[in-house]
């Protein structure tokens, strides 16, 4: 096989690998995001229902003041009462009376309410918190296996980089450049094989001749139709 075709089957290739890596990366790093992504929105819930729980808390305040004064007020139409002279003024104070006991009643009840509200959200505050002890717990196990994960990534990425330049040290700059062009457009497909007589970049078949020259691999052959660099795979190296 032609030096220069070998060169550039070999510069593709670690340059289609290359590229994989940063998707690689990405792909491990979103498994993390989902955890982390669940526990935020934990998070959120939870600060939800601790300003609902203020809410409550303060509505129950405002209720114990209202009690207190419905109960003063109790008691002075007590005091009332022993200074009534007319029976027009007992019913006055009478009715009075029935409607603060009315408020009154109101009023506990509003309490009660509010209690048994409150106590329902400080065991949904519970288990959401155990919710999210445990996204934490796996987003730590995650992010242990993410960084092993990566790091291998990494050390595979520099040993390919390594052998791109190590190749690219006695590369021809002419070819480079060749490549480099087709590469500007084509990406990773700039040097494809063919199968079944087929371009594996266009995906077009291509002619009797030109499959003849591929096969010879005397020289650097281009696709008649896309122009990438054709090269016959090894029987060996075709999956
Ligand atoms: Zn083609």
């Amino acid at each position: 096989m032609n030096k220069y075709l070998q060169d550039l089957i070999k510069l593709s290739k670690f340059d289609t690998s290359i590229s994989m890596f940063e998707p690689k990366i990405e792909n491990e790093k979103a498994k993390l995001a989902t955890f982390i992504e669940t526990a935020e929105a934990i998070k959120t819930s939870i600060n939800n229902i601790y300003l609902e729980v203020d809410e409550i808390k303060s509505k129950r305040t405002k209720n114990n003041i209202h009690l207190a004064e419905l109960k003063s007020k109790l008691e002075d139409i007590a005091k009332k009462n022993k200074d009534i002279q007319t029976e027009k003024e007992l019913k006055a104070l009478q009715l009075e009376e029935e409607i603060a006991k009315e408020q009154i009643a109101f009023a506990n009840e509003e309490i009660n309410r509010l209690d048994t509200l409150a106590s329902s959200k400080e065991e949904e505050l519970k288990e959401l918190q155990v919710n999210l002890t445990e996204e934490e717990e796996s987003i730590k196990e995650i992010q242990v296996a993410v960084d092993t994960t990566i790091e291998e990534i990494n050390k595979e990425r520099n040993v390919v980089y390594q052998e791109r330049s190590e190749l690219l040290e006695k590369f021809d700059n002419k070819i480079l450049t060749f490549y480099e062009k087709i590469k500007r457009w084509a990406k990773d497909s700039a040097v494809v094989p063919v199968k079944k007589q087929a371009c594996y970049g266009c995906y077009m078949k291509i002619n009797d001749k030109t499959y003849a020259e591929v096969i010879k691999s005397e020289e650097i052959i281009n696709c008649p139709h896309c122009g990438r660099i054709l090269y016959k795979e090894d029987e060996t190296e075709e999956a």
